[in-house]
């Protein structure tokens, strides 16, 4: 019989081949975030990921999207997804996330920070657009400590949903949601940013999923630019943030790819300690 879908379990060999274009991910934007300053534009940044990417021997995977020819989306402000780099300049008060991915030798990374650049002249513009991204941030962590926890999937979306309305007045974008991840950037299965009726796959070992929830200061409602066909932005033209992290599940317990200790501090108030994959 021919298989038609692929498993959403990937064995520990192919885990052990989705550490490097993770790790290669997470180099890219860590690079992209410490040049994300006032006065540097979208593109430059755009360009620090790609070169950082191609220095490691990989490629960004963003650019394989059909139509698409960065390395990274650059969100700003209002701006939700897909936001297309250009020659803006980042100005002191601007809060943009940064989203990037790498594949190497055929697997893929993806990872989503968030920067908010200093604003000595409005402080509380800063403060607030900071304590989106600390909201976005935990709550993206509380899903990544459900999905080391749960026996169903869909909890994590349950659980950062929890975090959101327990802790702020924020809403959930809910056109955009997480998934799996491996041989494609986007595979099955749906990671959800809310609670959903199914509890989805069982996680088990071999499991990896993107956690990434949007999270909007105002309304969830967004719209596309028709400029460009791509800029998502919020409707009511009031902030939005996102963080992202691509997480295996295996044998001896959860990896957060995409995070340098693995996911040891945004994961140590939770109790968990995230075991390397050997
Ligand atoms: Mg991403
Ligand atoms: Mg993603």
């Amino acid at each position: 019989m021919r298989k038609l879908h692929r498993s959403i379990y990937k064995s520990p060999a192919q885990l052990k081949l989705m550490l490097e274009p993770n790790r290669i991910t997470a180099l890219a934007l860590a690079e992209a975030k410490k040049a994300a300053v006032a006065g540097t534009s979208l593109l430059e940044l755009d360009a620090i990921a790609e070169q950082t990417i191609r220095d490691m021997g990989a490629e960004p995977n963003f650019m394989l999207e059909p139509g698409y020819r960065h390395t990274i989306c650059a969100n700003v402000n209002d701006v939700v997804v897909h936001g297309v780099p250009t020659d803006y300049v980042l100005q002191p008060g601007d809060i943009i996330s940064i989203d990037c991915g790498a594949i190497y030798k055929g697997w893929n990374g993806d990872s989503a920070v968030t920067v908010v650049v200093p604003d000595p002249d409005r402080p509380e513009l800063q403060q607030q657009r900071e304590a989106l991204s600390y909201h976005t941030e935990q709550s993206m962590w509380h899903g990544i400590a459900s999905l080391a926890r749960t026996q169903y999937l869909n909890q994590v979306g349950a659980d950062i949903e929890k975090y959101i309305v327990e802790n702020s007045k924020y809403s959930i974008v809910q056109e955009y949601i997480g998934h799996g991840i491996g041989r494609s950037m986007h595979e099955d299965p749906p990671v959800y940013n809310y609670a959903v009726a199914r509890k989805g796959p069982e996680v088990k070992p071999g499991l990896v999923v993107a956690i990434e929830p949007i999270i909007a200061a105002g309304r969830n409602d967004t719209t596309v630019d028709a400029s460009d066909g791509w800029t998502v932005r919020m409707a009511d033209g009031q902030d939005s943030c996102q963080w992202e992290h691509s997480v295996a599940v295996h044998k001896d317990g959860i990896w957060v790819l995409t995070a340098a200790d693995g996911g040891a501090a945004g994961l140590k108030p939770f109790g968990i300690t995230p075991t390397p994959i050997a």
